[in-house]
């Protein structure tokens, strides 16, 4: 346990809090900026089982903000150098990783046996995917999303909170919304709500208080916004 005396020592988490984290298994879909961000949190905090989901390869533009590659990874697969790069980091822990974009046929076998779902994409569609299978499975998801000086992150735990479509409901424009490749992203951003993601995720885990709010912060203003949501009576997945 010396490894991770940090935590122990920390009252909040404590021996016992870190025995759960060692026996939890957490699903990162996605592992761009907010996804590596979340996996290196994870790893180091002792996550006992970290199941990575992604298939894209690396491009020069990712390194601006997406700490797990390097120069040299540029042209690989996302997928395999975070795995090496995470299982150098813990070798103790138990790192899977799954080289396919989450959809609505293999959500079941990706995230099925997950203790907790944590958003690293940078799209709605697998989102609402996770969202649902996540409320109907009773697993929490916790929604992160980052764009341009701004990030937002929304914890949904089955019959404690509302869901993603109570906050964002999908209509057809949803695939509209603008991204980073269109306005930017300030690369300080995915660290900030990855590590926010983390630790909430970390709090669910070991039964600790988590936010139940909309979580916005803007680091080009430094304004910090907790939005309380309400559950949407005719919410097609939750109400
Ligand atoms: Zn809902």
């Amino acid at each position: 346990m010396k490894r991770y005396c940090r935590n122990t020592d920390f009252s909040e988490i404590g021996t016992s809090g870190q025995e759960m984290l060692s026996k939890s298994r957490a699903v990162i879909v996605g592992v761009g900026a907010l996804g590596g961000v979340i996996a290196t949190n994870l790893a180091r905090a002792g996550i006992g089982k970290i199941t990575l989901c992604d298939n894209d390869t690396i491009d020069i533009h990712n390194l601006q903000r997406q700490i797990l590659y390097d120069e040299g990874d540029v042209g690989s697969q996302k997928l395999t150098t975070a795995v090496d790069n995470l299982r150098d980091m813990n070798s103790e822990i138990k790192i899977e990783g799954i080289q396919e974009h989450l959809n609505a046929k293999n959500a079941s076998r990706i995230i099925g046996s997950s203790d907790i779902v944590i958003d690293g994409t940078d799209k709605m569609e697998p989102r609402y995917i996770m969202n649902r299978y996540c409320v109907e499975k009773g697993i929490p998801y916790v929604y992160g999303g980052v764009l341009a000086s701004y990030g937002m992150t929304f914890n949904i735990v089955p019959d404690a909170t509302p869901c993603l479509e109570c906050v964002f409901p999908k209509t057809k424009e949803f695939d509209k919304l603008p991204t980073c490749s269109e306005i930017g992203i300030v690369n300080t951003v995915p660290m900030i709500i990855g590590s926010i993601q983390a630790t909430e995720a970390i709090k669910i885990l070991i039964g600790a208080n988590y936010s139940k709010e909309l979580i916005i912060y803007d680091v080009w203003i430094h304004s910090f916004d907790k939005v309380p949501i309400k559950k949407r009576e005719d919410c097609c997945v939750c109400g």
